[in-house]
């Protein structure tokens, strides 16, 4: 189908939608074992879309066993790597088949722009699970440098059952980094979405069916943080947990992995990362229309957000000029706007705590230089504008925590040391970009800085070619590249006596 070139357009598909809205196990779809449901509410003018299974730990624990058993019985475990590639692309093939539809998911959803749905949602997507595919009968085990009386062969084996928790920024891309590489090599997956935006990965398990992943192997359980997705973290028959969400849900759960079966628990959690703009950037003007991108794009929703800039105090003023007017022609638009650079927060409490933190900020003494204020309040849906404080302090709440939202923060630096000891004086350790004609500077700051991306002279590069993750606070392991692949996979020794 091609992509509707009107909202209008894109308006009457949504209307004839039906999304699937029950948890998927065994291949089958069934409504919660309580029957209880829960609304799931479009952001974009506060209206309900469906009613979607309201997972607990008696969905899970069927879940669970039904990944299990397939594990166990090898339907899908045992099969040749090149076997579960095919097949694994033929997945991506359906999603890229069911683009305009997963998109418009998506965006009713969760309320980002469908443009950007299509165009980075559904692509990154189809990218990371043929990108994955394509690899897994690529990677070789080792043999170790032994004596001439013994074999020693080092191989990679699936884990078992991964359990992936999942939020609601890019909901089926997040879940695309975890699911691609546990399916790959092998593993049996319950995947728990966000209760916020739990309708895409729905469509992703009715195509993985389609394309010929055996019952049981892909199972999805809907629900809420502490009912269903805490039980996937204490289950002690889960051998993997991989996570994409808060930090404080992420330390929540390693807590979880210790007091059950120490499942190895990797984590991808929040961000505050900076954006140095030292005054020898080469073409200023560009960097400021990027550092607007980097904190509006997704409505700020972005773990990567540039949400702190930090800008050299002798070009301070002009810059802040250009970043604001990038901004300001950055207003959020209804998402089904097919040119919309914003759309909607993902919901009403998303959009209070975002407010709470513009109104922090200003009792804290920080310049709003634009924005502030909630938008299109007459459409029912959930949006800000743009918003933009100059003259904030290291210190100030607005610089230190994660808002998740369209507000950037401005703080002046005098020098290269006080810009990286800014930058590093947080509890987080995802990303940081710097901007600079000078070499030297570019490689000293790149490596000083404590992320886990740095980018120069751009923001938000990358490719299912490098890993991604953080430093610190921000978490552990690494999603995307071969490098994923470990998180999936234990590691064993077999010696073999040859005397
Ligand atoms: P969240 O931590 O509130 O929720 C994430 C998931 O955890 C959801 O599925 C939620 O239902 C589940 N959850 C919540 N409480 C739980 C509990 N007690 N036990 C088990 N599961 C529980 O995060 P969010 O609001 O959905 O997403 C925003 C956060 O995600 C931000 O902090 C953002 O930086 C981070 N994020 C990080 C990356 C990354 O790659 N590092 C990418 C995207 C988002």
């Amino acid at each position: 189908m091609s992509a509707p070139q009107t909202r209008e357009q894109w308006q009457a598909l949504a209307d004839q939608l039906t999304p699937r809205n029950q948890c998927l196990i065994e291949g089958q779809w069934v409504a919660a074992a309580s029957g209880r449901t829960f609304d799931c509410i479009s952001p974009i003018d506060g209206r309900v879309i469906t009613q979607v299974a309201d997972g607990g730990s008696e969905d899970i624990d069927r879940a669970v066993a039904s990944a299990r058993a397939a594990f166990e019985d090898g339907r899908w475990s045992r099969r040749a790597p090149v076997e579960r590639k095919k097949i694994v692309q033929r997945w991506a093939s359906l999603i890229e088949a069911n683009a305009v539809e997963l998109a418009l998911l998506e965006s009713l959803d969760m309320g980002k722009p469908v443009g950007d749905a299509l165009g980075v949602d559904v692509k990154g997507t189809v990218r990371c699970i043929s990108w994955t595919a394509e690899a897994v009968d690529k990677v070789y085990g080792e043999v170790a440098p032994t004596g001439a009386k013994e074999l020693g062969l080092i191989t990679r084996e699936p884990l078992g059952v991964i359990g992936a928790i999942v939020p609601w920024n890019f909901p089926m891309l997040m879940a695309s980094w975890k699911l691609a590489p546990a399916l790959a090599t092998g593993n049996s997956i319950v995947l728990k979405p966000s209760e916020k935006s739990p309708l895409s990965a729905l469509k992703l398990g009715e195509l993985a069916l389609e394309a010929g992943i055996p019952p049981g192997v892909f199972n999805i359980v809907t629900g809420f943080g502490p009912s269903a997705g805490e039980p996937l973290a204490l289950h002690m028959d889960v051998d993997g947990l991989v996570f994409t969400g808060s930090t404080g849900v992420g330390r929540h759960l390693l807590q979880c992995a210790g007091r059950s079966n120490l499942k190895r628990t990797y984590l991808e959690c929040g961000g505050k990362s900076p954006n140095i703009v030292f005054a020898d950037a080469p073409d200023l003007r560009r960097a400021a229309v990027a550092a607007a991108g980097a904190i509006f794009f997704n409505q700020g929703e972005v773990c990567t957000a540039a949400s702190r800039l930090l800008v050299q105090r002798s070009i301070q003023e002009e810059f802040v000029a250009e970043v604001v007017k990038a901004g300001k022609r950055m207003q959020p638009q209804h998402p089904f706007e097919p040119r919309a650079a914003m759309g909607a927060m993902v919901d009403q409490g998303q959009m209070e705590r975002v407010l709470g933190f513009i109104a922090t900020g200003q009792s804290q003494g920080a310049q709003l230089a634009l924005g502030g204020r909630r938008a299109l309040a007459e459409t029912g849906g959930y949006y800000i504008e743009p918003t933009i404080f100059d003259q904030v302090q290291p210190e100030h709440t607005i610089a230190c925590e994660e808002i998740f939202g369209p507000v950037l923060s401005v703080i002046e630096f005098e020098d290269e040391a006080e810009a990286v000891r800014i930058a590093n004086a947080s509890q987080y350790g995802l990303a940081a970009g710097l901007w600079t004609a000078d070499i030297s500077k570019a490689h000293r700051v790149a490596r000083d800085l404590r992320a886990g991306s740095v980018w120069v002279n751009y923001w938000d590069g990358g490719d299912m070619t490098a890993p991604f993750g953080g430093y610190k606070q921000s978490g552990n392991g690494r999603d995307k590249s071969l490098h994923a692949f470990d998180k999936y996979t234990e590691m064993k020794a077999t010696w073999i006596h040859l005397g």
